[in-house]
């Protein structure tokens, strides 16, 4: 049995759908605060509570055989944990802390970590790996990394191996259309442009526009949400084929390609046939100029390859816009 915390989330509920398919035994722990019981894939075990709630891990833990953990219950918004940083220590690191010591006291000792690029705050070059400095510039990267040192440290005491996955901006949705973004308020760029191309909103803003990038707006590195899966479901054979190997690995997950908001903006265009109208606004507080990844070492550790660029991937979360226009 797989434990996946925040299975009903963006992330979660794809890669619980993938693990299904290849026939694991799921069970979501989810308190709903923003995710979809409608996104939970029928064929796996919910149950509704917090990840930080003792009582629950410790009957989770002792009625199911849990082999590894997949823990992506966490606040995600970088903007908002510059507004409200004690939330994003509160749910990202208190309560995993917590969970981390119900499964060291239940002798579960496979965890897969949703970690970030924005642990590397401002990178001093263009193309991010991971043995470069982490020094991150909000309360959201903050909150991350410390889990990763705790990760680290609790390694070094208990039979406990991790694989954290540093995500770069994900994005796209299942290829059946079936399960896709779905935030409310929205704060991610794709989502923006694409409702506001579905005519949701009359405008897309662009956070800043005078960065020193080539047209002066953020550069991310956009990778599809099934490619993303598909690296959690390696790193997780990864952990359970090699059950005597002590594993402490951190991997970026990125489609290694940077594309500027401008540039996105363009692509949305292509996809949908549609003409944004634009508002420059302020730059929002907490965004480094530009996140791009290299995924060398997890391809070539774990052999991971993504299957998705960009326009695909556009074409994915259009898909999911224009057949759930409400969200679930
Ligand atoms: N952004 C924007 N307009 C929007 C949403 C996002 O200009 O409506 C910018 C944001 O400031 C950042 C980039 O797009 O520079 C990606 O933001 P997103 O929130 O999608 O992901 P993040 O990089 O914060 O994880």
């Amino acid at each position: 049995m797989i434990l996946v915390t925040g299975g009903a989330g963006y992330i979660g509920s794809h890669i619980v759908r993938d693990l299904a398919d290849r026939g694991y035994s799921v069970l979501v722990l989810d308190n709903l605060s923003t995710g979809h019981l409608e996104a939970v894939d029928k064929r796996v075990l919910f149950i509704q509570g917090d990840v930080g709630d003792e009582a629950v891990l410790d009957k989770i833990f002792k009625t199911y055989p849990v082999q590894a953990v997949i823990h992506l219950a966490a606040s995600c918004l970088v903007g908002e944990s510059v507004k409200n940083p004690l939330k994003y220590y509160q749910n990202n690191v208190v309560q995993t802390v917590c969970l981390l010591g119900k499964m060291i006291e239940h002798n579960i000792g496979n965890f897969i970590f949703s970690s970030t690029c924005a642990t590397y705050g401002i990178p001093n070059q263009a193309v991010i790996h991971e043995q470069l400095p982490t020094n991150p510039i909000n309360p959201y990267g903050h909150s991350k990394l410390m889990i990763e040192q705790i990760l680290n440290d609790i390694s070094e005491r208990h039979h406990f191996r991790f694989v954290a996955l540093r995500y770069f901006n994900v994005a796209g949705a299942h290829s059946s259309g079936e399960i896709g973004e779905d935030h409310e308020p929205e704060t991610h760029l794709i989502p923006n442009i694409l409702r506001h191309l579905q005519g949701k909103f009359r405008s897309i803003q662009i956070f800043g526009d005078d960065y020193a990038t080539p047209d002066g707006t953020c550069i991310r590195d956009y990778i599809h949400v099934s490619d993303l899966s598909s690296g959690h479901i390696l790193a997780l054979e990864y952990l359970l084929q090699n059950p005597a190997q002590k594993i402490t690995e951190i991997f970026n997950l990125g489609n290694e390609k940077g594309v500027s908001i401008w540039e996105m903006i363009n692509l949305c265009e292509q996809v949908t046939g549609g003409k944004a109208t634009v508002q420059i606004q302020p730059r929002r507080q907490g965004d480094p100029p530009q996140l791009v990844a290299t995924s060398q070492k997890i391809r070539d550790v774990l052999g991971w390859s993504p299957k998705y660029d960009i326009k695909k991937t556009i074409e994915s979360a259009w898909n999911w816009h224009q057949k759930h226009p409400n969200g679930y």
